[in-house]
């Protein structure tokens, strides 16, 4: 393996350990990237209180330059048209991503997806989303977005009270007047084309009914509901150490109830869409619920290959490979201790999950909050009693209402 990365530590999981010959005589192979996030800015006009690039422990954002030159985009995209090619895929999906990527400006949005559609063959479509906060959703970016075709998720944390504590202007003032701004512009009949959803970060201190009210409000096709990122060594805001306490199982049970019993469907949610699909025996779309594979790798400012950011949550340097668009193709990473940990599924869980009866429903829970100092990702995730209450609670939901169902074809 070449350049291993800087920010490995040696003795801990999944460094040193995969990829091993084992696997590879069992028939494994790397699955190749079908997601690509290009970081094309790497500061944000906001300060959100939890932000893992800037208010956790990778501090890498320091160094890097503070937008993503035209050479560098150049560099990028003979990449992924190579890794495309290479591997005959008919589609892959760039998300434009920072910090705030829209301080990049239009001028370089646009000449990246002329850079990137140019670098790829005809048999290749390359589908554009970029997530921002809204604040510069103005008519040249949302034109811009319509004539290519770039979706637009929006990053939004409910109402005015808790929007305006977590996701700050740089200068502490409030920034929901200017995200609402750039959502009327999007939500208007001529632009909602481009519109892709939104996504909230889970604050405990909020009524998840009413978040969710005031997010429905701009009708959005979709909303993704995160958990704030943490780890065994820090852990996520309100998620004690004692695991009769489940905080985040009770908001999102509440929030499951009110989605789930609404009388007509109001707008997917991708956290519990998910988590059904998996326990009706289909596959999860997203690596944080169930066993897929990612097949997502990041692009740096400066052109630094590496894993998926939400790492830099649990130590700097965490989501380093050491590879760099310069130098290397983008298969070099498949080879990466960090990138096969996130594509063999079951292999890569610790024996307390492989043990759970929820496992592959859970999967463990996401990569990042599995970071343990001295063993590494292969732990279960620090909301562990949070994913048993919430999987097992939708379960029984799903259950109670096939139940019926089933008796009824039974009488067929
Ligand atoms: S994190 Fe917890 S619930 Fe999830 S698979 Fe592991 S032990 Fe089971």
């Amino acid at each position: 393996m070449q350049n291993l990365s800087v920010g490995a530590r040696g003795s801990e999981w999944p460094y040193g350990f995969v990829p091993d010959e084992e696997l590879y005589r069992s028939g494994w192979r790397p699955l190749p990237f079908r997601q690509i996030v290009l970081k094309v800015h790497s500061r944000c006009n906001l300060a959100c209180t939890y932000c893992y690039v800037y208010e956790q422990a990778d501090q890498g954002w320091r160094s890097q330059p503070i937008v993503m030159s035209g050479r560098t985009v150049a560099a990028t995209a003979e990449r992924v048209a190579r890794h495309a090619l290479g591997h005959g895929l008919d589609a892959m999906a760039i998300v434009l991503h920072g910090g705030e990527p829209l301080l990049a400006g239009a001028d370089l949005i646009g000449d990246l997806v002329t850079t990137f559609r140019a670098a790829v063959t005809p048999n290749t479509r390359i589908n554009f989303t970029l997530q921002t906060n809204g604040v510069l959703l103005d008519e040249r970016i949302l034109e811009l977005s319509l004539r290519h075709g770039i979706g637009l998720g929006v990053s939004i944390d409910g109402g005015a009270e808790q929007h305006n504590r977590r996701r700050p202007r740089r200068d502490g003032g409030s920034s929901l007047v200017g995200t609402h701004a750039g959502l009327e512009r999007l939500t208007s009949a001529r632009f909602r084309a481009v519109f892709a959803g939104l996504l909230c970060v889970i604050d405990l201190g909020s009524d998840p009914v009413e978040v969710y009210e005031s997010l429905l409000a701009w009708q959005p096709p979709g909303v993704d509901f995160l958990l704030p990122h943490g780890n065994w060594s820090v852990r996520p805001p309100g998620r004690v150490a004692d695991e009769s306490s489940t905080p985040y199982a009770d908001w999102l049970i509440t929030l499951f109830e009110r989605w789930y019993t609404a009388p007509e469907h109001e707008t997917d949610l991708r956290l519990f869409d998910e988590i059904i699909a998996v326990l009706l025996g289909g596959s999860s779309r997203v690596e944080t619920v169930g066993l897929t594979p990612s097949t997502v790798v990041v692009v740096e400012t400066d052109g630094s290959i590496e894993q998926v950011d939400a790492l830099k949550s649990a130590y700097h340097g965490a989501a380093s490979t050491g590879l760099h668009v310069d130098r290397d193709d983008l298969d070099a990473a498949l080879d990466h201790p960090g990138i096969v940990a996130r594509q063999i599924g079951a292999a890569a869980l610790g024996e307390e999950c492989a043990r759970c009866p929820i496992h592959k429903v859970c999967g463990g829970g996401y990569y990042p909050h599995r970071y343990r100092p001295g063993s590494g990702f292969r732990n279960r995730s620090v909301y562990c009693p949070d994913l048993v209450k919430l999987i097992m609670y939708i379960a029984d939901r799903i259950h109670g209402d096939l139940e019926p169902v089933r008796r009824d074809l039974g009488r067929v």
